[in-house]
This record gives structure tokens, C-alpha cells and sequence, in this order.
């Protein structure tokens, strides 16, 4: 990795965002091979110089992995369930690589691409508020919106946690619905061909005038497709997010994992 500054070094090891690394560089909480390094110019060598924070080790960053994983329902997402759930942390490589951890989350029983990494830095970055970071969601909703319930989640729906941001949304239709049906399967037990032929829930939903509806938002409130969807009057059933940022699951299969190219990391950025 070369020499960095000790903020980078900080923020790719997880231990802060940049800015949070500065200001315990400033407080002058690291210290470098048992110095205090309280300038910020400071730079170390990962492979030879020990730092720590408050007195406790850093582990040095390796080269940083991300990956991404097509989560099926049933999983929390989080590396630990004090409660013994099973969590995504069981479907990725954690032992090989330590310090994976997930970027944001999926509730329990949506499933889709969920991002994980080991760079701090572009984990913090990703999450970070202002970045809106885009993520499309399909999901298999109860009745059918209309054009007046599509603009409203176009416009934002006041929630319980105040007015979301302007979405994108639409009704999938035609060979749109067949993908979507795909996309969203049966919830947590789609086999393969469950999944192909949209899954039992999903044609019963349909058959009572289910929809699918297709949604991209700029936010990451918790459970928030599910309470605009629910606002505007079509309880979601399933849920499954396809894209976020420049990514797409593709055909991943349900309940594996592939790392990302070098050029869709440099795309996240
Ligand atoms: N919105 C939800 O309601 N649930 C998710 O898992 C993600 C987004």
C-alpha cells in the first residue's frame, strides 16, 4: 500500500470516516509507535508502523475487498445476531476477510443486492446522507396504484419520520411484470423454478389484483419502500431490491456472492 496519511489509513481501516479520523488525530488521540501524532501531515507505513486509538491497536488495512450478494429472505443483515438469527454473515466470506462488513441494510425478509466491503472509507462514503445514492426496488404490492398513488411517491409521502424525497416509480407491465416476477420470486423458499414461474405468493397476489411496482429512491429510511408503499394504500408482500448506484444484481443467483471489478468499485466512488 506505500506510505499514507495517517487520516486515510484511519478511514480505510474502519475505524472512522475521514473527517472522524482527523478530528481524533487532532484530539490527539492516535499515537504512532507509541508517539501522539496529533498534525495531520502525518504519514505511515501500514506494513511497519504501529497505530492506535485510545490505546488499542489498529489492524492495518489490506487490500480492500467489496462484494456483492443476492440476499435471500430469512437473513438479518448484520456480521452478529446476539438472538442466533441467521444473518448475512453466514452467506458472505467473513472469516477469509476480516473486517467485511455490510453497507446499509435489508430488512429480514426483502431480499437483493446487498453490498459489503472492507474499505471503510467507501463504506462511510456510500452511507453518507448527501450522497443520495440511488436503489430500485420491485416489489409485489397488494392492489394496483394508480397514476394519483404513483405521484405521490413521486412527490413524497409524508411518513411518520417526516416527507420522503421525490421517487421514481411505476407499475411494471407486459414482459416488465414477467422480469419483475422473476426478480421478486417467492419470498424466502423460491427454488429455482418457483422463482422462474414468479412463485405461488406472487400468483395469488396477482390473482387477487396484485401489481408489481417498480421504485427508485434517493434514501435509506428504515423499512421505506414498505411504509410508502403501505401509505399510499398497497401493502407490499415482497420486496427485493435490484439495483443500487451503477450496480445491478444481473443473474446472480439467490444466496451467492461475486466481488466487484475494479471498474465497478472506481463507478461507486
Ligand atoms: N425499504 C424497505 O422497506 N425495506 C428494505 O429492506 C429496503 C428498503
Amino acid at each position: 500500500m506505500g506510505e499514507v496519511r495517517l487520516q486515510k489509513f484511519l478511514a480505510r481501516a474502519g475505524v472512522a470516516s475521514r473527517r472522524h479520523a482527523e478530528e481524533l488525530i487532532a484530539a490527539g488521540r492516535v499515537t504512532v509507535n507509541g508517539d501522539v501524532a496529533d498534525e495531520l501531515g502525518v504519514k505511515v507505513d501500514p506494513d511497519a508502523d504501529a497505530v492506535a486509538v485510545d490505546g488499542a491497536p489498529v489492524a492495518p488495512p489490506r487490500e480492500a475487498v467489496t462484494l456483492m450478494l443476492h440476499k435471500p429472505a430469512g437473513y438479518v443483515t448484520t456480521m452478529d445476531d446476539p438472538q442466533g438469527r441467521p444473518t448475512v454473515a453466514g452467506l458472505v466470506p467473513a472469516g477469509e476477510l476480516p473486517g467485511l462488513y455490510p453497507v446499509g441494510r435489508l430488512d429480514a425478509d426483502t431480499t437483493g443486492l446487498l453490498l459489503f466491503t472492507t474499505d471503510g472509507e467507501l463504506g462511510h462514503a456510500l452511507m453518507h446522507p448527501r450522497r443520495h445514492v440511488p436503489k430500485t426496488y420491485v416489489a409485489l404490492v397488494e392492489g394496483t396504484p394508480d397514476e394519483g398513488d404513483l405521484d405521490q411517491l413521486r412527490r413524497g409521502v409524508r411518513l411518520s419520520d417526516g416527507l420522503t424525497l421525490p421517487a421514481r416509480a411505476h407499475v411494471a407491465r407486459g414482459e416488465e411484470a414477467a422480469w419483475a416476477a422473476a426478480a421478486v420470486g417467492d419470498g424466502a423458499g423460491a427454488s429455482g423454478r418457483a422463482r422462474r414461474h414468479g412463485g405461488r405468493r406472487s400468483r395469488e397476489a396477482l390473482a387477487g389484483g396484485g401489481s408489481y411496482v417498480v421504485v427508485e429512491l434517493r434514501q435509506g429510511r428504515k423499512r421505506q419502500v414498505r411504509r410508502m408503499l403501505e401509505a399510499v394504500g398497497h401493502p407490499v408482500i415482497a420486496l427485493h431490491r435490484q439495483a443500487l448506484g451503477p450496480l445491478d444484481l444481473g443473474g446472480l443467483p439467490r444466496g451467492e456472492w461475486r466481488e466487484l471489478t475494479c471498474e465497478e468499485v472506481r463507478a461507486l466512488r
